[in-house]
């Protein structure tokens, strides 16, 4: 697992890396808030401690940032206990936990193993292709800004759509795995569904188009693909 620490003062910069590492995870430190958001796109960290206070850009406003651009890594603020309406204003802004300084370093790997094991259902896992972005834990269809809640076969149509994008998947691959094998649903059942899921596109100005292709089934094509 590798962590990504955003703290500006150095020695407890320091002194959760060595906790970290002794600890067997991996783990970065940066300084200031705009190094923080660069490293923090990369998307390869599992969790990001992150502290309030920093110079380039403050935590809150670094994690309103990731969360707007659909990364869900689970965040841990590190704050003053004074801070209160930081916190609440953290948890607002997506921020998953968060730890009073001081803390023992007991209580960082509580935490630490806590968020870790409510993994990513807990976090709603994110598919996105184009401008559209599908959330696993709370079935709804993001573009820009607008959100759709998907019903359930909807939702499980475009999350086998956008788990493989350009590539054909057959009515009756469809079928099988929305509503299974046993079930007696008909291709134009599906037709439906695939022109509910059109509208939606279309009212949130999705540049995606769910595709047909003729007796083979459907596919995603984004705009500039
Ligand atoms: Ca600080």
């Amino acid at each position: 697992m590798r962590l990504l620490i955003i703290e500006d003062e150095v020695s407890l910069a320091e002194a959760l890396s060595e906790i970290l590492k002794q600890n067997s995870y991996l783990a970065d430190t940066v300084y200031n808030g705009l190094d923080g958001l660069d490293y923090a796109r990369s998307g390869i960290y599992d969790m990001i401690l992150l502290d309030i206070m920093l110079p380039g850009m403050d935590g809150i406003t670094l994690l309103k940032t990731l969360r707007r651009e659909q990364i869900s890594t689970p965040v841990i603020l590190l704050t003053a206990k004074s801070e209160l309406q930081n916190i609440v204003d953290g948890l607002d802004a997506g921020s998953d936990d968060y730890l009073a300084k001081p803390f023992s370093s007991a209580e960082l790997l509580a935490r630490i193993r806590a968020l870790s094991r409510r993994g990513k259902s807990y976090m709603g896992d994110i598919i996105s292709y184009g401008n559209i972005s599908l959330n696993k834990g709370t079935m709804e269809l993001n573009c820009e800004n607008q959100v759709i809640k998907l019903g359930v076969k909807e939702f499980r149509i475009m999350e086998i759509l956008l788990s493989s994008p350009r590539q054909i998947i057959s009515k009756d691959m469809l079928i099988e795995k929305v509503w299974g094998i046993d079930k007696d649903v008909e291709h134009n059942n599906v037709e439906v569904y695939i022109s509910f899921l059109r509208q939606k596109f279309h009212s949130l100005n999705a540049n995606v188009q769910i595709k047909t292709s003729r007796g083979a089934g459907y596919y995603l094509e984004a705009e500039h693909d």
